[in-house]
């Protein structure tokens, strides 16, 4: 670059301007990235090169220019020209549509067409291109005035610093509306890059990007993972010619502005309520959090007619879902014990609403999960509950941690229950009870043992009692209780104790599954117990199997196998087998053996979700019934999904892995049950 001359300089220079922000808008808006970032840092290069031997040819919109403003003291205020309204919300669809029904009124018409756009959760701003070329960027601040951070928001690589468009069709003054965030991707990658270097995680996408783009310096700012999405305009002069939102939209995406893509326009009400339904369960198939959907009337001219009352305008609304992350307290970290003595902590916190539900305890799992976290009781924490999964705490909001003096969260040495000392494995999460005859542990294993064997009336309050009672040391001891033992517990009056006394001995006769399912092997839950009854006619056929006989069977695996031939080995769990035996419960399958010529031989099935009329027991029978098999989760080994209303993970994994999913319907006419 040493001998050119300065018009080769000056040509050079628009070529680089043009490719460098050719290839932004492809990676950023487009996201369909042409070139390798090496190359576009050699370009990038290339560009600072001419511009440093040559400053004249620097220009305010050269891509070189996105940083290096230096830090501001303080923003200068901003006066929008148009005032940024807030939207008026609506919780759920009955407020939708009194919306819709109002508006139509005023419009005197039966219904009008929508646009529905995802309502992003971020920061909005407002983008002041005049002659085509950003003049300024500020945010919302109360509606009327915001703050000017041009500096910063011209780091973001996805806004424009010059709209594309031919210089005779560039508008005089052209304000763009719309919403800075941050992928969940990205952010989660910059917080793990945060905490590597011994700095405070953030506590969300959204307070991160508003953060962001608040920096007084903008070189911190073009650090953040900063992206926009376009979603309206405030002054335009001249007016732009479209008529409607929904060309507004594709309008601005000719300006090379990134829109959202799953915005839609709909004829019909109806549709848009379900747009908004349907997005509320597939929020987090997306990278970027949303917060509801924004309705707006489509047509220009009918927003005009219906104007605004104060901030608010009549012609749009904010549809919200209920919030998925929510702060609270930790008000202290507990443990329970597990059937197997295994030592659970779980969160103690100030009931807290997140994901349309009140949470007030939330599991930890083990004692690394804790530390991992460091998580502190007295801590403010942030809980999420993304659609059906369950609550977690996602992280302790350190900010808020200051100046307390909170000590770290210790396992205790001591089980809750009995006192006896706590074990942790070498090489395992899980920290045990020591003391097999732990009465925390019998409390568990009988609970499991009735709800498995089906015992109506013997719930969680009435196995503590019996625990407590000394009268059941093993879940052999239930059928040996008599009406005398029941009637010495607390408020169990005679009745009660004749009625209690006849579920247990109707026990007696559950399918082979159920038994080994309620024994409490760990790793075989029903679907395991079902494979295994069906491979082995009896429980003494199961106890005398060798780990390579078990693993012959379908979904058993050497964890699974290993743990079954380790059950049946220890003294305790055979005492108990001969206790069942010997008052009188079925050990082995008389019901006739699985046809192996059924109409379902072969297949396996996985179900997902609420079917419109069969029960999971129901549709199971089904299938058994006509030689399939059923397990719990989706491999490549599964034939077919039976996805009901609310599927979850299973159906997108049965998606990804191509697996055929099928309703009720279909199932039946595969069982020839319709
Ligand atoms: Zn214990």
């Amino acid at each position: 670059m040493t001998n050119v001359t300065r018009e080769e300089a000056e040509r050079r220079a628009a070529e680089l301007r043009d490719l460098i922000e050719r290839y932004n808008y492809q990676y950023y808006v487009l996201d369909a990235p042409s070139i390798s970032d090496e190359e576009w840092d050699r370009l990038f290069r290339e560009l600072r090169d001419i511009e440093e031997r040559f400053p004249d040819l620097r220009t305010p919109d050269s891509p070189t220019q996105r940083v290096g403003a230096p830090p501001a003291a303080a923003f200068a205020k901003y006066r929008h020209s148009v005032p940024m309204l807030s939207l008026a919300n609506a919780f759920g669809a009955d407020e939708l549509r009194a919306w819709h029904d109002r508006v139509a009124r005023l419009l005197g018409v039966a219904s009008f067409p929508c646009v529905a756009e995802l309502k992003i959760d971020g920061l909005a701003i407002a983008l002041r291109y005049e002659r085509g070329v950003l003049v300024v960027g500020a945010t919302r601040g109360d509606g009327t005035t915001g703050e000017e951070v041009t500096a910063n928001l011209r780091t973001i690589r996805s806004i424009p610093l010059r709209l594309h468009a031919a210089p005779a069709d560039v508008p005089e003054v052209l304000e763009v509306r719309g919403e800075v965030y941050m992928r969940r991707s990205e952010f989660d990658r910059m917080n793990e890059q945060r905490i590597a270097a011994g700095q405070p995680a953030f506590a969300n996408p959204r307070n991160a990007a508003a953060g962001a783009v608040r920096q007084l310096d903008p070189a911190v700012t073009a650090s953040r993972p900063l992206r926009f999405f376009a979603y309206g305009i405030g002054e335009a002069s001249p007016p732009l010619a479209a008529q409607t939102q929904w060309t507004l939209l594709a309008a601005l995406r000719d300006f090379g502005l990134p829109v959202n893509d799953q915005a839609r326009r709909f004829e019909r009400f109806e549709d848009v309520l379900a747009f908004c339904s349907a997005w509320e369960s597939k929020r987090h198939e997306l990278d970027y959090g949303i917060d509801g959907v924004v309705v707006k009337v489509d047509s220009l001219a009918q927003q005009q007619e219906l104007g605004s009352v104060g901030r608010e305008p009549r012609w749009a609304i904010a549809y919200k879902y209920p919030p998925e992350e929510a702060q609270t307290t930790l008000l202290s970290i507990e443990v329970n014990v597990g059937r197997t003595g295994s030592i659970n902590p779980y969160a103690v916190l100030e009931p807290v609403r997140v994901g349309g539900v009140t949470v007030s305890t939330v599991s930890l799992h083990n004692e690394d999960y804790v530390k991992a976290k460091d998580l502190r009781p007295g801590d403010v924490v942030v809980v999420r509950r993304a659609g059906e999964v369950i609550p977690e705490i996602v992280r302790p909001l350190l900010e808020a941690r200051a100046g307390k003096d909170l000590p770290r969260w210790e396992l205790p040495r001591h089980c809750p229950a009995c006192g006896a000392e706590i074990y942790r494995p070498p090489g395992e999460a899980m920290a045990y009870c020591t003391n097999s005859a732990c009465p925390a542990q019998l409390r568990e294993v009988l609970f499991h043992f009735a709800q498995v064997m089906d015992i109506v009336g013997l719930g969680y309050a009435l196995c503590n009692a019996l625990v407590e009672s000394g009268r059941v040391h093993d879940v052999g001891d239930l059928y040996a209780l008599t009406k005398d033992d029941l009637i010495a517990l607390p408020r169990m009056g005679e009745k009660s104790a004749a009625n209690l006394l006849r579920s247990i001995a109707s026990s007696k006769d559950r399918p082979l599954w159920r038994v080994i399912t309620a024994l409490g092997i760990r790793f075989v839950g029903e679907q395991n117990a079902r494979l295994l009854a069906r491979a082995f006619p009896s429980l003494d056929a199961l106890a005398a199997a060798t780990v390579e006989q078990l693993q012959a069977v379908e979904q058993i695996g050497p964890k699974i196998a290993q743990s079954i031939v380790s059950f049946f080995a220890q003294k305790p769990n055979r005492i108990v087998i001969e206790k069942l035996r010997r008052a009188g419960v079925r050990l082995e399958e008389h019901a006739p053996e699985r046809p192996t010529d059924g109409r379902l031989a072969g297949k396996v099935f996985v179900l997902t979700g609420t079917l419109p009329t069969l029960t999971r027991e129901q549709a199971t029978q089904l299938i058994l019934a006509a030689g399939g098999s059923v397990a719990s989760s989706v491999s490549k080994k599964t034939s077919y999904v039976v996805a009901g209303d609310a599927a979850g993970s299973k159906l997108a994994k049965a998606q990804e892995l191509g697996i055929p999913v099928i309703d009720e319907a279909e199932l039946r006419r595969l069982a020839g049950a319709s």
